[in-house]
């Protein structure tokens, strides 16, 4: 059998990745699907991926595949044809990353898990086989003007707060796990409504509309592809267009634009604001909304205590970040995320 894990030191990958000369596209993909036998699968992924120098991470799980890859570009296509070639998978979308250097991997990571997407679900009788009915966006409008029609919003807070569609119901936590039985107490009067969740790319609100089937929701939809594939529906087949806001994403930019309306406020002086940043002071870090004064004037930080942080010579400043339980950031989970990806990658 091949080897299936790389020997070669993160530093001379890295320096390959930098070499190559051939454009990279990077892209992801899910599907839920019955896997019996996961590391099987994950075997005969990893074999052929890597034929193809694919790099990036995927998760295989009983559940299903979820996958964020690069691909040099002229074997994008026989990456495609291999995919469809796995029955499951056959017409699959791939979802391409606009805007991406395709070097955010230099590795290949084929990963077995217990779910593709954490849920916290024990329940055993509990299945992904019975899926909420997909919409596009058209379908989508047109059951949205429906007064016996319920949007939730399956993203974190930081996520709803700066861009949500027309009405849509927040589900106020910071994780997916919490969030499934929240959804499902907060409908629980309205089980005879068109509920139409949706989340950033698909994934969370497919496996959300499963779990309200599963609690006797009868009229389940989803939004297909998410966010990102509505306003790309919208776009070219000049829609309506019932987002609002912005849609944040974790790249550098933390946010596309949708609408012009800004409906988050700095979450320093209130006024209104939707750029996300992170703390400059690299021992708080924290994600938040700061309007351009106040990054001026605290020169991007969070508060008082972190621009005072951030005047000490660097030494100093190392001395009280290990000192520093980071517990205190509220959006803690995301942080690691959101820092450039070659770090993230190399410390997995
Ligand atoms: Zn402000
Ligand atoms: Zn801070």
């Amino acid at each position: 059998m091949a080897v299936l894990h790389n020997r070669i030191s993160q530093k001379e990958l890295k320096e390959r990745l930098y070499q190559e000369t051939e454009p990279r596209i990077t892209l992801s993909f899910y599907h839920y699907f019955p896997v019996p036998d996961p590391a099987n699968f994950r075997d005969e992924l990893y074999q052929s991926l890597v034929k193809l120098k694919v790099f990036g991470r995927i998760y295989i799980a009983h559940e299903g595949i979820n996958a964020q890859v690069s691909v040099p570009a002229g074997n994008f296509e026989a990456m495609r044809d291999y995919l469809h070639s796995i029955a499951p998978l056959a017409g699959i979308r791939l979802n391409v990353a606009v805007d991406d250097d395709g070097k955010s991997f230099w590795v290949l990571k084929v990963k077995v898990r217990e779910k593709i997407v954490a849920d916290g679900i024990t329940d055993n009788s509990f299945s992904m086989e019975n899926k909420g009915r997909y919409v596009d966006a058209a379908e989508m409008n047109d059951l949205m003007k429906d007064p016996d029609t319920v949007v939730i919003d399956m993203r974190n807070h930081y996520e709803f707060e700066v861009g949500h569609f027309e009405n849509a119901l927040e589900i106020p936590s910071d994780t997916f796990r919490e969030q499934l039985p929240m959804a499902v107490q907060m409908m629980n009067d309205k089980k005879d409504k068109n509920i139409i969740m949706y989340c950033t790319g698909g994934i969370r609100c497919e496996k959300a509309s499963a779990f309200m089937l599963h609690n006797g929701f009868k009229n389940v939809f989803h939004l297909a592809g998410g966010i990102i594939n509505y306003a790309q529906q919208v776009k070219e087949m000049d829609l309506e267009n019932k987002f609002i806001g912005k849609n944040f994403v974790f790249d550098d930019r933390l946010g596309e634009r949708i609408t012009d309306d800004v409906i988050a406020k700095c979450h320093q002086c209130g006024i209104p604001a939707d750029t996300h940043t992170n703390c400059r002071n690299s021992g708080c870090h924290l994600l938040f909304i700061q309007c351009t004064a106040c990054a001026e004037k605290y020169e991007g930080c969070c508060s008082q205590e972190c621009y005072d942080i951030l005047q000490l010579p660097e030494e100093e400043q190392k001395k009280i970040r290990a000192g520093i339980d980071k517990g205190r950031n509220i959006f803690n989970k995301s942080k690691a995320r959101l820092r450039p990806k070659i770090k993230k990658t190399g410390s997995e």
